[in-house]
């Protein structure tokens, strides 16, 4: 791939993180945003997009797989894999997201997303690791085996941060485990974020955590205690603390419309981001497959452990987008937003990620009138396209 140091992108609609800006010329230079344009400033090559969609980058939050290929087989091919297989659909970085398995292949899992995370990926860029699994309650294990699950104590959070060559973003806990009120805020000292998920947390329990430290609901109301009118659960309390982030599966199952409406009016687009939670499934034919140390069905697109229970997704952000527009009937701005912005802003990386602005990082997902990605730029550079036009351009 050769790199082009300076050209402008010309589209209709190019997606800020206020509005949609008409007729655009974006500059891109060394592989960052230069200026955005009404009309060619200076004598350079324009790859002219016509009616494709200009949005940012994608950032996918949680994410165990893709492909056949699974986190948790701590191989540096199946992070790569799921990396080329994100940029189809837009995604420019990504948490490589574990499940519950045993201690060693946790840490095995751990030290290869370390090892992604610092070097440069062939689509989608590992931004750092996301522990999803070993301190959850039994009640809403969901897909995550219980046989696995482990006492929190400050020794595994280190073993886990070390193991992961400095690269946990987020830890996943049950609030109601022991430790979790010493242990969030030293994990919080680390500069470790921690989400509240698989848990039978009651409201007090949820609000103790966030007090000390905690950062969302990991996939609000999925795997965590709902809303019940004398206990507000952990879902409640998430939704109603205006400083928590809360994960969202828009794939039109793990949510029913009305409440993806409900939880857009709690939090408005700033403290929800979409993520896909997608498995080693997302991107084949319905079938079996293994999610950490379970068996799951994928029917029609949705996964699910044999007792039934939903486990993970085979959603994609773009689409996720979409249906999120479509069923809760918000604007399209916000619902990029919630794919882009605000998970740079929840990972500290707003400043160079997330929006089409000047001076970030010039990644873009270029997206059809469908919503379907036809490529995916990653610092100037061309990671993914369908496009013959475009390929050609580069
Ligand atoms: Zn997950």
């Amino acid at each position: 791939m050769q790199l082009i140091d300076a050209y402008y992108l010309s589209a209709r609609s190019v997606y800020l993180e206020d509005k949609i800006k008409k007729n655009a010329f974006i500059l891109v230079k060394n592989g960052k945003i230069a200026g955005i344009h009404d009309q060619p400033q200076i004598d350079i090559r324009i790859l002219e997009l016509g009616n494709y969609k200009v949005l940012p980058g994608l950032i996918d939050l949680h994410i165990h797989g893709r492909d056949g290929c699974d986190v948790m087989d701590a191989k540096m091919s199946s992070l790569e894999t799921i990396s080329s297989s994100l940029a189809r659909y837009g995604i420019v970085g990504f948490l490589a997201t574990t499940v519950t398995s045993s201690w060693e292949k946790s840490l095995a899992a751990f030290s290869v997303i370390g090892e992604a995370a610092g070097k440069q990926m062939p689509g989608a860029q590992v931004l750092g690791a996301y522990n999803e699994g070993l301190f959850f309650s039994n009640e809403h294990k969901g897909a995550h085996n219980e046989q696995f699950f482990l006492t929190l104590t400050k020794e595994r959070i280190d073993q886990i941060v070390s193991a992961s060559n400095g690269s946990l973003k987020v830890l996943a806990m049950a609030p109601e485990v022991d430790g979790a009120a010493d242990l969030i805020p030293y994990l919080k000292s680390l500069g470790v974020r921690v989400m509240l998920g698989h848990t039978n947390a009651n409201w007090a329990q949820t609000c103790c955590a966030l007090d000390a430290g905690a950062s969302g609901g990991v996939h609000v109301f999925n795997g965590m205690s709902g809303i019940h009118h004398r206990d507000p659960g952990c879902a409640g309390a998430v939704l109603l603390n205006d400083d928590a982030f809360v994960e969202v599966i828009a794939d039109g199952v793990h949510l029913h419309p009305a409440i993806l409406r409900m939880i857009y009016r709690l939090k408005d687009s700033k403290k929800i981001t979409l993520i896909s939670d997608c498995i080693n499934a997302g991107g084949l034919n319905d079938g079996i497959y293994r999610l950490g140390e379970l068996d799951v069905k994928v029917e029609q697109g949705v996964a699910r452990t044999l007792k039934g229970s939903l486990a993970g997704s085979t959603l994609t952000l773009n689409r996720a987008i979409e249906n999120f527009v479509n069923l809760a009937g918000i604007s399209e701005v916000d619902a990029i937003n919630m794919a882009s912005l605000v998970p740079a802003k929840f990972l500290g990386l707003a400043d160079s990620l997330g929006s089409i602005a000047v001076n970030k990082r010039a990644c873009f997902a270029i997206a059809d009138e469908t919503g379907d990605v036809q490529a995916t730029i990653l610092d100037g550079n061309l990671v993914f396209s369908k496009s013959e036009t475009i390929s050609a351009f580069f």
